[in-house]
């Protein structure tokens, strides 16, 4: 048997090409808390986690007093080989705090790969981790995302997501149409409201939509998060498919979506869901919902979003991924390969 003998932590910052922007805050670099756990027998496995105060309520700091004063003492000494006890023991070690949890499921997974001699996409149960993701435009003044969108089409993105919900439904149509012109019909929209819309609004935009027929592959998030009965009639309406983000974070909320066949699809955040091993639940009751997934990402550091790539390229059910932040970093990401919109793990 093999111990958890040493975990330590320390904070990463990439600073962003430009500040991005949602309905919700602006951020202006890629961060996480890096954790290593060192092993009985040398292994060091390396996990981040990446907090976001308006999505998962906790921030670098909060992050970093959580592991130091529960996470991190009720692993020292754990047998690495009781896999499901060590999750378990992360799980219930304290409530929330997702993104701390991650980064030790991340680092938990590395130690496996190294034990199995393996690759995290392989010890998933898929062959090659490879996705093509869209691109994200975030909130700005609309002659500037227009340009963004074209800049992007150019690189070679093939789908645009539009942050709305800020600006009014009026505004908010207007800059989908404008984009879209802009760019031509071939280029999919995938819309994220990120809750910035009341359901008369939603309704209203659904419609409006519709009416222009521009190529949008679904919207994301358009109610408050808890507002499952309205996701529902919005779902129901069957005018563009809904995908929960907010709405969705734990396997308990995958549930309810389900079970209420709230939405058409869910976003999958590795953050939200505190590591792999949920996100996996997640997805398979969704698969087994007839419910999509994305596999989506916060302003991450390459190495949560790595563990990200491996699980879309594991699981069938995720449709889509929207993992764009590593594109948005001044810096060139470490392991990963990029080829216009096409992400694959070094
Ligand atoms: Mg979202």
């Amino acid at each position: 048997m093999t111990k958890i003998t040493k975990i330590t932590q320390k904070i990463i910052s990439l600073p962003l090409k430009t500040p991005f922007t949602t309905a919700r805050h602006t951020v202006t670099a890629a961060q996480a808390v890096q954790v290593e756990i060192t092993l009985a027998n040398g292994l060091v496995g390396v996990g981040t986690g990446t907090p976001n105060e308006v999505v998962t309520g906790d921030t670098l700091a909060s992050c970093q007093a959580v592991l130091t004063d529960v996470l991190i003492p009720s692993l020292i000494g754990c047998e690495f080989e009781a896999w499901e006890k060590l999750l378990a023991t992360i799980k219930n070690a304290i409530q929330g705090n997702q993104p701390a949890k991650a980064a030790l499921e991340f680092a938990l997974y590395d130690l496996r790969c190294q034990i199995y001699h393996t690759t995290l996409v392989n010890l998933l149960g898929g062959q090659t981790a490879t996705v093509t993701t869209d691109m994200t435009l975030g909130i700005k003044p609309l002659e500037q995302m227009v340009q963004e969108a074209k800049e992007f089409v150019q690189q070679g993105f093939t789908t645009l997501k539009i942050k709305v919900g800020s600006n009014g439904i009026t505004n908010d149509i207007n800059l989908i149409r404008t984009i879209s012109e802009a760019v031509g019909p071939e280029i999919k929209l995938r819309l994220d409201a990120n809750q910035g819309w009341s359901r008369m609004e939603a309704v209203q935009a659904l419609r409006a939509l519709a009416i222009a027929n521009l190529p949008v592959e679904f919207i994301e998030q358009p109610l408050a998060a808890g507002d499952i009965a309205g996701l529902k009639e919005l779902t129901q309406l069957h005018i563009l498919p809904i995908m929960a983000d907010e709405s969705a974070f734990s396997y308990a909320d995958a549930i309810t979506l389900c079970k209420e066949h709230a939405v058409d699809y869910v976003n999958i955040k590795l953050m939200k869901t505190g590591g792999l091993s949920e996100a996996e639940k997640i997805n398979d009751l969704c698969a087994a919902s007839g419910i999509g997934c994305m596999i989506g990402c916060m302003i991450e550091p390459t190495n949560s979003i790595q563990a990200a790539i491996a699980f879309a390229g594991a699981h069938e059910n995720i449709k889509f991924a929207d993992l764009d932040s590593v594109y948005m970093t001044k810096e060139a990401p470490a392991g990963l390969e990029l080829a216009g919109p096409e992400l694959r793990v070094k």
